[in-house]
């Protein structure tokens, strides 16, 4: 249940209410406290006080259009996100920040097209220990770099929470990936900063699941979450995931968070990553992530799906036209 409080309630009144019924207490524009999707009724102790209540069948709640119909707008950065913005952020970036001049090339690129967001890897999650890790905070201190050169926002990734304190100095926007999305220290850290939070959806996570890591952030305080598609696991073999479409279409449908898509990691082929863009520009979203390199043969991650940036240039080239055909702007 969420109970919207009366004007008149202080801060410190809605502190004791939220102890004495053992609810998170945020504050937006209202001080708002929310309780577990168990609670039915308005508790006796709250009759008075309060101005507006939801119930909610599950704990979809915070981010659910029950409680607010209109999609969030998140500052990304110096961009936003969301809302009524009516446009397509195009996040570009190589898998892993390998180098200074790798990763100058990258930002480069993205201020030649007119673009907003660069993302690179410092701290990677991956499968094998043997596995190139990310240069950590060498990586962070390129990105801030390219930041302070170029006027880009960055992005990166969050893998255990001691991470983040670091990431807010050198980054704009912190990415929890699909293998971090169960891990509750990174969420509540996440939770505790106003930086804008990136959820990528695990990969065998289910949208109810997906949804609620983003109210561990949601509910903590941290109001500027987005989620991230990025393909889940089936039967199929022949591409590395499978990019859920239809839960796209869910999460447009019951939820008001922006909404980002990653064609990259889903199929997990650079072949596959422009038709399948076109698709998910087609569909309205906020955002779009695509892994680029500068020569994907030699990416030490993801090299088999990483675009050429002649490629990713025609890619960016042709999307403007898709967008416009749904009335979005590629920003
Ligand atoms: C990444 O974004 O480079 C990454 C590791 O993605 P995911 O968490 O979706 O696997
Ligand atoms: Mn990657």
């Amino acid at each position: 249940m969420i109970i919207q409080l009366k004007k008149s309630v202080s801060n410190e009144q809605a502190k004791q209410l939220a102890a004495a019924v053992n609810a998170f207490h945020i504050y937006n524009e209202n001080h708002v406290l929310i309780t577990g999707s168990g609670t039915k009724e308005l508790p006796a102790l709250l009759e008075d006080v309060s101005d507006k209540y939801w119930v909610f069948p599950n704990d979809m709640q915070l981010a659910s259009k029950v409680y607010q119909a209109n999609k969030r707008t998140v500052n990304f950065g110096n961009v936003s996100i969301g809302g009524t913005t009516n446009h397509t952020v195009l996040i570009g970036g190589p898998c892993s920040v390998e180098s200074e001049d790798q990763i100058r090339s990258s930002a480069e690129l993205l201020v030649n097209l007119g673009l907003s967001t660069l993302r690179g890897g410092c701290y990677k999650p991956r499968t094998s220990p043997y596995s190139f890790q990310g240069l950590g905070l060498e990586g962070l201190k390129l990105l801030a770099k390219m930041r302070e050169e170029f006027g880009l926002n960055v992005i990166t990734e969050a893998r255990d929470a001691t991470h983040i304190d670091e990431i807010i100095e050198y980054t704009d926007i912190i990415q929890v990936g699909a293998k971090a999305m169960y891990d509750q220290g990174i969420l509540r850290a996440c939770a505790k900063t106003n930086k804008p939070v990136l959820i990528k959806r695990g990969f065998g996570t289910t949208l109810q699941e997906f949804v609620q890591a983003a109210e561990f952030v949601l509910s903590g305080g941290n109001e500027n979450v987005v989620l991230c598609e990025r393909g889940i696991r089936t039967f199929e073999t022949g591409t590395r995931f499978t990019l859920d479409l239809c839960g796209v279409a869910w999460l447009q449908e019951y939820t008001n968070l922006p909404i980002i898509l990653d064609p990259s990691h889903a199929i997990g082929y650079a072949y596959g990553v422009p038709v399948l863009a076109k698709a998910c520009v087609a569909m309205g979203i906020d955002g779009l992530l695509i892994e680029t390199h500068p020569n994907p043969k030699v990416a030490l991650s993801d090299a088999s799906q990483q675009l050429t940036y002649p490629q990713f240039e025609q890619l960016h080239h042709d999307l403007q036209k898709v967008a416009a055909s749904v009335g979005f702007k590629m920003v």
